[in-house]
């Protein structure tokens, strides 16, 4: 038989990471050293004329550290500003950046790391102000976009920039921007026929995806009395834990899938943890239950020959949220490729959890990220090109 109960999402997202945000030391240090009530009435005003002071003159002290040199974060986003000459050593206005989170430092910041060859970095900084809710205004995008079309092209991976040009050139009314756009070559959309039977070159076969056993996160047994054997897979659905999560050590992320399987397991029923790969902010793959038995994850009928992903987090803004990292994206990207190849599916093939029922599953600020990349992939044709693969 199968699961009985199937994946019904009632997480509480608060469950199991209330320990993440605990009450602030100090607060409850005030909070014990309360005396009578006048007393700590003036005592806290006191404290909160000391907290404003403190406040503004730690930001004028850093925002000072800038003037001393001359140097203002830039407030509009523009050819000029974006792309113009530093006034500073790059690296050093890189370092003033890192403490600005606004749309045009984040790009003029993506824009320098590109000149200093540092091109992963530069990728992450434009992704920030892509996926971000609400999203950006289309002349910001085309900023971003061009950044990460020159960033892949100057890892050797233009092909995985096209899609990021192909927008850019759609949304770019600036000039400037225009005429890079046109200095960046077209990448053909397929290789050519007898060609490389690799769909993109950020494509990892499956063989070559790196894998964290099932071992590693020390699982309790199945029980597989309560498991059904998968069909041939025929759609990937992509899943957020609803749990912040935001840490990149091996340990903690082998500790928080196993909370999910004795969740699933005790609490729900089912046979085994319910997902068949789990994805952790470092951008660690791993493989959760075999793929040799049908996922719990999607509802009912919905989980036949359909591959279960779990990217650890909360990818709901309002509820403790967070975004999925960069790493996170890209071994996703990796994993539904690979899976892909391997059973010969197309982009259609590629859903979120919300697509099933009525759930913010994987959360409004990963759905629009993973509908983005089943367009790119129907437009790759990735089963097309692993005709040659096994
Ligand atoms: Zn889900």
């Amino acid at each position: 038989m199968i699961d009985r109960r199937f994946d019904s999402k009632r997480r509480r997202p608060t469950r199991g990471t209330s320990s993440e945000t605990p009450t602030k030391p100090s607060d409850r240090g005030l909070r014990a050293s309360r005396g009578p009530q006048a007393l700590h009435r003036r005592a806290h005003a006191r404290i909160g004329v000391a907290a404003l002071l403190l406040a503004g003159l730690s930001a004028c002290s850093s925002l000072g550290s800038y003037k001393a040199r001359g140097y203002q974060p830039p407030t509009t986003v523009s050819a000029k500003v974006t792309f113009g000459a530093s006034a500073l050593a790059q690296a050093q206005e890189v370092d003033y950046l890192q403490a600005a989170n606004t749309e045009a430092a984040l790009l003029r910041r993506a824009w320098l790391q590109l000149q200093l060859h540092r091109t992963q970095d530069a990728l992450d900084s434009a992704a920030r102000v892509i996926f971000t809710t609400p999203p950006p205004s289309a002349h910001v995008e085309a900023f971003a976009r061009y950044v990460r079309a020159a960033a892949y092209r100057a890892q050797g991976l233009a092909e995985r920039g096209r899609f990021d040009a192909q927008r850019a050139r759609q949304l770019a009314v600036d000039p400037e921007l225009q005429r890079r756009l046109r200095q960046l070559p077209t990448v053909a959309a397929r290789p050519g026929a007898g060609g490389s039977n690799r769909a993109h070159a950020g494509a990892v076969a499956w063989s070559d995806l790196r894998i964290q056993r099932r071992g590693g996160w020390r699982p309790q047994p199945p029980n597989t009395g309560n498991l059904d054997p998968m069909q041939r897979p025929s759609r990937v659905t992509i899943h957020h834990s609803a749990m912040f999560f935001q840490s990149t050590a091996t340990r903690a992320a082998a500790t928080q899938i196993s909370q999910i399987q004795r969740e699933h397991m005790n609490n729900r029923g089912y046979g085994d943890i319910g997902y068949h790969f789990l994805i952790d902010p470092s951008g660690r793959i791993w493989e959760g239950r075999q793929l040799r038995w049908q996922g719990a994850h999607a509802s009912g009928r919905n989980n036949i020959g359909n591959i279960g992903v779990c990217l650890l987090g909360n990818f709901v803004r309002e509820r403790n949220g967070q975004g999925p990292t960069p790493n996170q994206i890209r071994s996703m990207e990796q994993l539904v490729v690979a899976l892909m190849q391997r059973y010969r599916m197309t982009g259609d093939a590629l859903f979120c959890h919300s697509d099933f029922k009525s759930t913010a599953c994987p959360g409004p600020r990963m759905a629009p990220i993973v509908k983005q990349f089943a367009r790119e992939l129907r437009a790759r044709r990735i089963a097309a090109a692993a005709e040659e693969d096994e």
